[in-house]
């Protein structure tokens, strides 16, 4: 859809990742043309590679097509050989529609519509013209070097080749809407690093597991991604005794987006992206984005802001993060969560409760110096067996 000079660059891209796709289909070969990409199967099983080509940013569309030669006589066989693939369940409403980009080609559009058409009418009784709403349309397309036909228009992911706008930090947790988030702005075309804060001991092993899990699923569009794994159970517990547990949350996500911040300006990264929804949780109102956000100095991007939670599940299960956000590890803030969390925070409040807080700034850099990284790709593994286990009990 790009004229100008990004075109080449975005599609060099989408080719580099097309090209990883394919190597799953070793027979599978590809041909590029303006705006296009042509894949010849050579025996590879179309539905799996259209799939796999549905994870690739940029691409619009996909169509199963079949090929022949552009003469009126191979066009209409292979029309009537497109048609007995279909199995058509009872009577079916279509129409043929026809363009011919190769202009010396004998027939006009309008009339291969008719010439392609009346033979399938003659040999399948099922079929009956509908100019206006059919339920199946033909579509054939008459180039120099080949007839394409194809009836299915399948959206691909569609947005902005991969990494092509630059690259952010998403603050992943283990729920539903961060990840969905950190896919919205990968198909935005940002290239994305993952940070997560746990709390050993108060959140387990399995939640950050969980959390790698996700990050993997998201490295299913990248081909890899960073996930940053910061400890945070220092600065959370500094949060705790101050006697005022209806801020925790506010001083929680503040501190978080200040880590993330540090990070993002140590790995190059120009914005922070948050999974965020109006109204969602008492985090999540206007007050208290509004005092939240004020933590950091850079652009924070909430892709969920405006959308109900019903469209972020449904999204979630599209892209296959659903069934393992629902699992049921608890994540540091959830844990912490007071009876009654402030709806509109007082910022001046806050600076100050923070301000009293003398080693906050040193636990946040150590915080970051803590931090781990590891780079995932869709089928790493990584062994956490190692690592702290819950200390059941109460931890205030
Ligand atoms: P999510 O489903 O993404 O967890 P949520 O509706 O549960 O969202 P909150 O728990 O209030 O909302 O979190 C709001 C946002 O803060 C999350 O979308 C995420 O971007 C960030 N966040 C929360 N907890 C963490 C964490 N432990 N590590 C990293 N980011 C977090
Ligand atoms: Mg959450």
């Amino acid at each position: 859809m790009l004229k100008g000079k990004n075109r080449g660059r975005f599609e060099r891209t989408v080719l580099t990742d097309v090209k990883a796709v394919l190597e799953s289909f070793p027979q599978a070969q590809f041909l590029k043309e303006y705006g296009r990409l042509y894949i010849v199967l050579n025996g590879e099983d179309h539905e799996s590679l259209i799939k796999a080509l549905k994870k690739v940013f940029g691409i619009d569309t996909i169509s199963p097509v079949m090929v022949c030669p552009s003469e009126l006589d191979k066009i209409i066989e292979t029309a009537l050989l497109f048609m007995e693939k279909i199995h058509l369940k009872g009577e079916t409403t279509f129409k043929v529609t026809s363009r011919r980009v190769w202009k010396p080609f004998p027939h006009s559009s309008q009339e291969m519509n008719h010439l392609v058409g009346s033979p399938m009418l003659k040999t399948f009784s099922n079929l009956k013209v509908s100019m206006n709403d059919p339920e199946l349309t033909l579509r054939v397309e008459i180039r120099e070097q080949g007839t394409y036909l194809y009836c299915e228009v399948i959206p691909g992911a569609g947005g902005f080749p991969r990494g092509s706008n630059g690259k952010a930090m998403l603050l992943l947790s283990g729920g539903i809407d961060s990840p969905v988030a950190g896919w919205s702005s990968m198909r935005r075309g940002l290239e994305v690093e993952c940070v997560h804060f746990y709390s050993y001991p108060f959140t387990s092993r399995m939640a950050k597991e969980k959390v790698i899990d996700l990050a993997k699923v998201l490295a299913g569009y990248a081909g890899e991604i960073k996930i940053h794994l910061v400890p945070f159970t220092e600065v959370q517990t500094a949060f705790t005794g101050i006697g005022q547990d209806n801020l925790i949350i506010t001083l929680m996500r503040r501190a978080m987006l200040r880590i993330a911040t540090m990070l993002a300006n140590r790995e190059g990264a120009l914005a922070l992206v948050t999974g965020d929804s109006l109204g969602q949780v008492a985090s999540q109102t206007l007050g208290s984005m509004n005092v939240i956000g004020r933590a950091t100095e850079i652009p924070l991007l909430r892709p969920l802001i405006m959308m109900d939670k019903n469209e972020i599940i449904t999204l979630s299960k599209e892209i296959g993060t659903y069934d393992l956000s629902i699992l049921p590890f608890e994540d540091c803030c959830t844990l912490f969560v007071p009876k009654s969390p402030a709806t509109n925070p007082n910022l001046r409040i806050v600076e100050k409760i923070e301000h009293r807080i003398q080693t906050l700034p040193t636990m946040l850099q150590e915080a970051v110096d803590r931090t781990e990284t590891l780079v995932l790709t869709s089928n790493s593994h990584v062994d956490l067996s190692g690592e702290e286990e819950v200390v059941n009990g109460d931890w205030f």
